[in-house]
């Protein structure tokens, strides 16, 4: 079903690296995109083997997590069920969460924040139904993640990519380590206080020295932006001819401009950062540009 996974490799322009390039899982598919189809490929799987034919997951109203589940789920032939954070509201993320088949659960944020409860309260006598984390974070999610690292060069010098619960940071790490490369990971964090992705991280794999957290980068916190970002961004894409999202991967590559130029980088080291997808998320952020 999901077996034509494709991610190409394309290298890119940049005035000092010579050697600068991105793995493009924003490509593998317009809407289970990025690191959302890694994430859900081994959690599909376990669902699968526990007999489960109904998917039950978390996220809020802009949740990239949400989609994917949706049209993963769609794609399966499983149903699904999301508890939205927040009040009832309508945009195009959920548009088509629910062309997908997903029914929607608007949750206030206090109860939110009790997922085992939320799903207890409606789930808990279904023996059909399969709970997925926020994002997907998930020990399946990280092995997932792990299987891009073969994907890439070997003498790969840095890899860079955005954390949101670390799920995926903590797969490339774990990816790293598998596979006994030298290469550095580079974490940019995108909620405020990113030091917790290093507890995060810690969940699943072992921390090493090749973990580098840069908590810089977030821009006032999750969805939010600066000019100086929106700048960015369209300089970019402009200049790449590939799409960025404001929420993950212009923070992400914000920070690895930000660290050439501050010599943090060597320029004749080979970069690759990862387009972890997301560009749905373009569609809520129409009055920044
Ligand atoms: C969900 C998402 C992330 C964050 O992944 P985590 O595993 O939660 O850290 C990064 N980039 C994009 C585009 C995403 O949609």
């Amino acid at each position: 079903m999901f077996a034509d996974l494709y991610s190409p490799l394309h290298q890119l322009k940049h005035p000092i690296l010579s050697s600068f390039w991105m793995k493009r899982d924003d490509l593998i598919d317009p809407y289970i995109s990025g690191n959302k189809w890694r994430k859900l490929k081994y959690i599909l799987s376990a669902a699968a083997a526990q007999k489960k034919n109904h998917l039950v997951t978390f996220g809020g109203a802009y949740s990239n997590h949400l989609v994917a589940t949706a049209a993963a789920a769609a794609r399966a032939g499983l149903k699904a069920t999301a508890f939205v954070r927040g009040e009832a509201v309508q945009n195009e993320m959920l548009v088509l969460c629910r062309l997908y088949g997903m029914e929607l659960i608007f949750t206030d944020r206090e109860s939110y924040r009790d997922k085992t409860a939320c799903y207890e309260k409606y789930f808990g006598d279904s023996p059909d139904t399969y709970f997925i984390d926020e994002g997907g974070a998930s020990a399946e999610a990280v092995e997932g993640c792990a299987e891009l690292i073969a994907e890439l060069p070997s003498d790969t010098d840095h890899i860079f990519c955005a954390a949101g619960t670390g799920t995926t940071a903590a797969g490339l790490l774990q990816g790293i380590r598998d596979a006994g490369l030298k290469t550095k990971l580079h974490v940019v964090p995108v909620l405020k206080v990113g030091e917790f992705i290093r507890q995060e991280i810690s969940k699943y794999t072992t921390i090493t020295d090749q973990l580098i957290l840069h908590t810089g980068y977030h821009f006032g916190g999750y969805a939010k932006t600066q000019p100086e970002l929106i700048q960015f961004m369209k300089t970019f894409t402009a200049d790449q001819g590939i799409l960025v999202d404001p929420v993950y991967t212009a923070k992400m590559c914000f920070a690895i401009y930000d660290l050439v130029e501050k010599k943090q980088i060597p320029p004749q080291d080979k970069v690759v950062a990862i387009h972890t997808g997301g560009l749905l998320g373009i569609m809520g952020m129409k009055d920044k540009f």
